[in-house]
């Protein structure tokens, strides 16, 4: 603490990033990553990257980069904002076209970063409860409000919202900005970008951390109506004119081309989250029906805390939220079928 901070800084609670261990050996199932590496043909662009141009400045607008995932969603690249993670394009969000007189709406079991932006751009909000089965319904979110935010699938339950429920709320909600994370959508969610042309209120925030096995490239990306599009260029351009580096614009772009690769990665995700939730809950663990790569569980004769010390203990790295309501639950990274035994194996010899 100093009385140089400004007031913001004295009374902001940050957010706390899953733990990046230093040690090597972890098996690590904390912070939803990719377990499979990325598509070489990535690296390929990579490498040519360095030989080529790091002295100039990249694209300020990752033309190439939107361009690519106009493409891929049949839509324009006026659609599209790219931004140094999808943590990043959600600051931008938040000031851009949720900061308004009317308190913002989201669920009070969410990403832990939006009540963090909320404080940091003083953006008044109001956490909605999700229900006993810790399901997000949207029929509760009929007040006056500044904007509506949620993940879908949501974190860290993984539990998806429908379709037809989120087009229920847009038709209903017309007066402010909606906005849809879908960190997670790859593994087994229908995506809301469908709906963009449809809705020119809604936004849509993907990231090519988890699918696309890039969450060190840190890139994310936003797909609304233009105006709302132009908005975050705006924010953009009174912050950081250059927030994808030259790596970051070649790296996704190689990512997202290569459809294949993304395909056969995430259906195998998809695979060992099936079969490892079958074990777990053999063992007694109860879990929810995720539609993510990680799965959000509890076991009715432990404390969820001291299961992750245990884990922790046999080197396997598991992710604990100490907040109301969810205390007892871990939240697992779904990693590969090798990794995935040796958890079952740990677990087996803790809970025996
Ligand atoms: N949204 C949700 C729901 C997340 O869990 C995460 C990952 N912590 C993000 C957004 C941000 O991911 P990234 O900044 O790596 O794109």
């Amino acid at each position: 603490m100093s009385r140089f901070w400004s007031s913001i800084v004295h009374n902001i609670t940050p957010y706390i990033p899953g733990e990046q261990p230093k040690l090597n050996n972890l098996i690590k199932l904390n912070t939803n990553e990719n377990p499979y590496p990325p598509s070489p043909k990535v690296l390929d662009a990579l490498r040519e990257e360095i030989a080529d141009s790091l002295r100039l400045y990249p694209d300020p607008y990752a033309d190439r980069v939107k361009t690519t995932l106009a493409s891929l969603y049949t839509l324009s690249p006026q659609h599209v904002f790219a931004g140094n993670g999808s943590d990043e394009v959600l600051a931008f969000l938040f000031q851009a076209l949720l900061k308004h007189d009317h308190p913002i709406l989201f669920p009070d079991v969410t990403y832990s970063f939006y009540p963090v932006y909320c404080q940091l751009y003083e953006i008044p909000y109001k956490a909605i409860p999700v229900t006993a089965d810790l399901d997000i319904n949207l029929d509760d979110y009929c007040h006056p409000n500044g904007g509506i935010i949620f993940p879908n699938p949501n974190a860290p339950t993984g539990l998806p919202v429908s379709q037809t429920d989120i087009e229920k709320l847009l038709l209903r909600n017309t007066e402010s900005v909606v906005v849809i994370d879908e960190a997670y959508v790859d593994f087994g969610t229908e995506s809301s970008i469908s709906l963009i042309q449809k809705y020119p209120n809604l936004v849509v925030v993907q990231t090519l951390s988890k699918a696309r096995s890039l969450a060190g490239l840190r890139v994310g990306f936003a797909i609304g109506h233009p105006e709302l599009i132009e908005a975050l260029e705006r924010v953009k351009n009174s912050f950081n004119s250059f927030p994808l580096s030259r790596f970051a614009i070649t790296g996704a772009v190689a990512a997202l081309e290569d459809q294949d690769y993304f395909e056969k990665t995430r259906q195998q995700i998809i695979r060992t989250r099936d079969i490892l939730m079958a074990h777990m809950e053999e063992m007694g663990f109860f879990i929810l029906p995720s539609r993510a790569n990680f799965i959000f569980v509890h076991h009715p004769n432990y404390n969820a805390r001291d299961l992750a010390q245990q884990l922790r203990m046999r080197s396997i790295v598991v992710r604990h939220f100490p907040f109301p309501r969810i205390n007892q639950y871990l939240r697992i990274t779904v990693g590969t079928d090798e990794q995935c035994n040796a958890l079952l194996a740990a677990l087996t010899e803790i809970l025996s």
